[in-house]
């Protein structure tokens, strides 16, 4: 075992992790990234329908127009510090990534072209295909292999953190496992940035890879961090019933249409303006009542994108239709895709200021980890890999303008022992039957009947209980693979007590928001009440392992609450 040391530590590797990793490294630090899979796995790489670019020219808009959509889609529960400096600074990190590489889509005069988004008034939305986080991943993969920055960085690929490391108050790094051999080490740092995209696998089905487990959000809250707004599960309209693959609000952006089974446009009813584009909490909402008053088909509607013709679609959206000649065996140039609204991201995580900064000294977050907060209670199509390059290149200046020249004393190796003893345990423990799998099943299925779209007081507390009777389960479960190398059944292990924590803090706020904003609707409490509840609920782990909940107030900068209408 050995204590490697650095002066940023940037834990993930996707889109937020490798923008941090970047601009620390052009800012002088001795900086090192880990991440659980190799970077260009991470799950940024599934991001498909584009990134919003405020202020471009003509097509992105004013700044003031993006910042007050997302205001308007965050149910007035974004910061709006937060958000101005999204929309004042987006358009110039797009721009960063084109010239670093990513081959935006073209219109026929040869500028960058667009489409319109959700909760969007006009189209500002840059894509690559149906594949725009993919090619953003490896351009800034690619800036990250140059010399200058490669030979100087350390990039601990395949390791995985099992804690944060906290001495006297302040993050000091991460204990982690190398994945390859299963010995811990102690990294440190004299500031960690935990870039470790969001928690969707904690429901069932969902959109999100199997690696969204919630990782960095659980280590920032048992660290002691305060973790924000974790009621706030956006729910997106478009999934492939069954898997919960993805279908790219990027369609409806080029125009497809949502059906019921009587072949009605039944947007017209829930947004007479904005129909299929209002956000994405009235479309989810406005599905879930048509199935639910029996005009779905077998518990979905349909995508109707016959009209668009076979050139847009093979250009524009050739990934859908690809994953739906594959997965579903539908041709979407002459037939109607059964769709239903799925789990897809967490709007909620590790609070932090507009640099970035935590609750806790020395630790920040950027990307779906973390909560800034721009996305509020509903977040807008394409603004998250937005905040991903935004906030992540944010977090890393600030955290090395702060802390490089700063002493601190050494990190024994000891560190280790604790997390040592955990993974002991766990190994040494008998088989009894249960199986990681089975726990891990049985968690998403409840969070997606007991905390997903519409919510009541019983299944809230029920959920409750189910978690409780869980942990008791997780506690007692074994591995079968003993071995040190690659033990993927460990890690899964590791990973369902991170999500554990997640779906606990989700169900916990949820039973606390007594009103319905954005993607928390409650059956008890239909409207959105600014009086008591303009607010953001923490939670913060205390140092005796108690829990407190607190309020943190809105900030409001120009852009006062209205009654949303699309
Ligand atoms: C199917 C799909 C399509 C989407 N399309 C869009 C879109 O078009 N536009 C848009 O704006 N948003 C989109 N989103 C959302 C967006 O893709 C994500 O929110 C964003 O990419 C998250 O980036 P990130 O850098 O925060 O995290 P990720 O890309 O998820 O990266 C997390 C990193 O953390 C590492 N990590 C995690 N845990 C550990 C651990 N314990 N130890 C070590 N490393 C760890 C992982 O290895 C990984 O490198 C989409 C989401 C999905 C699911």
């Amino acid at each position: 075992m050995a204590v490697y040391d650095h002066d940023i530590l940037v834990i993930g590797a996707g889109l937020a992790g490798m923008r941090a990793a970047i601009a620390a490294q052009q800012a002088g630090a001795n900086v090192a990234m880990i991440s659980k899979v190799h970077p260009v796995r991470s799950h940024s790489n599934a991001a498909q329908g584009g990134v919003n670019g405020p202020g471009i020219g003509e097509d992105g808009g004013p700044w003031e127009e993006h910042a007050y959509e997302t205001i308007k889609a965050s149910d007035y529960l974004g910061d709006q510090d937060a958000i101005e400096i999204l929309a004042q600074e987006g358009g110039g990190e797009v721009l960063q990534m084109e010239h670093w590489g990513v081959v935006f889509s073209r219109r026929a005069d040869g500028r960058m072209a667009t489409r319109r988004f959700g909760g969007m008034g006009k189209a500002r939305t840059f894509f690559v295909g149906a594949i725009t986080g993919q090619a953003m991943l490896h351009v800034l993969y690619e800036q990250l292999m140059k010399p200058g920055i490669f030979n100087a960085m350390r990039n601990y690929e395949e390791w995985f953190v099992t804690s944060l490391i906290v001495d006297d108050g302040y993050c000091r790094g991460c204990v982690a496992m190398n994945i390859r051999t299963g010995e811990l080490h102690a990294i440190t740092a004299k500031a960690t940035i935990i870039a470790t995209g969001g928690l969707g696998r904690v429901y069932e089905p969902s959109t999100n890879a199997l690696i969204c487990t919630g990782d960095g959000i659980s280590l920032g809250y048992r660290a002691g961090a305060a973790i924000m707004d974790m009621e706030m599960v956006q729910i997106h309209p478009t999934t492939l019933q069954g898997s919960g693959v993805l279908i790219t609000e990027g369609a409806r952006g080029e125009g497809a249409y949502l059906l019921n089974k009587d072949g009605e446009r039944f947007m017209e009813k829930y947004a007479p303006n904005m129909m299929e584009l209002a956000s994405r909490d009235v479309v989810s909402r406005a599905e879930q009542t048509e199935i639910d008053e029996g005009r779905g088909v077998d518990g979905s509607v349909y995508l109707d994108m016959r009209h668009l013709g076979e050139k847009l679609i093979k250009e524009r959206l050739e990934e859908i239709y690809e994953i739906a000649r594959d997965l579903v065996n539908i041709d979407i140039v002459n037939e109607l895709l059964p769709i239903r609204p799925g789990v897809h991201y967490i709007m909620g995580g590790v609070k932090t200021d507009f640099n970035g900064l935590c609750s806790l000294p020395g630790l920040y977050s950027a990307g779906e980890a973390a909560c800034v907060s721009v996305h509020g209670a509903n977040r807008v199509g394409a603004n998250s890999l937005l905040d991903t390059i935004v906030f992540g290149r944010r977090a890393a200046e600030h955290a090395v303008e702060t802390v490089c020249t700063k002493t601190f004393r050494p990190i024994p190796e000891s560190v280790v022992e604790e997390d040592r003893k955990m993974i002991r345990s766990v190994i040494d423990r008998p088989t009894n039957g249960d199986r990681i799998a089975k726990i891990r099943r049985d968690m998403g299925e409840t969070m997606s009947v007991n905390v997903g779209m519409f919510r009541s007081p019983d299944k809230l507390n029920e959920q409750l209980g189910v978690l409780k009777d869980l942990r008791a389960r997780y506690d007692k479960v074994g591995v079968e693979d003993k071995g040190k190398v690659f033990n993927t059944d460990l890690l899964f292990h590791i990973e369902l007590g991170y999500m554990l924590d997640c779906a606990e803090m989700i169900t916990k706020s949820a039973i606390e928001r007594k009103e319905s904003r954005g993607a928390h609707t409650r059956l008890d409490f239909p409207n959105r009440d600014d009086e008591n509840w303009l607010k953001h609920i923490a939670l913060t782990r205390q140092p005796d392992g108690s829990e407190k909940m607190s309020y943190i107030p809105v900030t409001i900068t120009k852009w006062e609450p209205q009654e949303r209408k699309y």
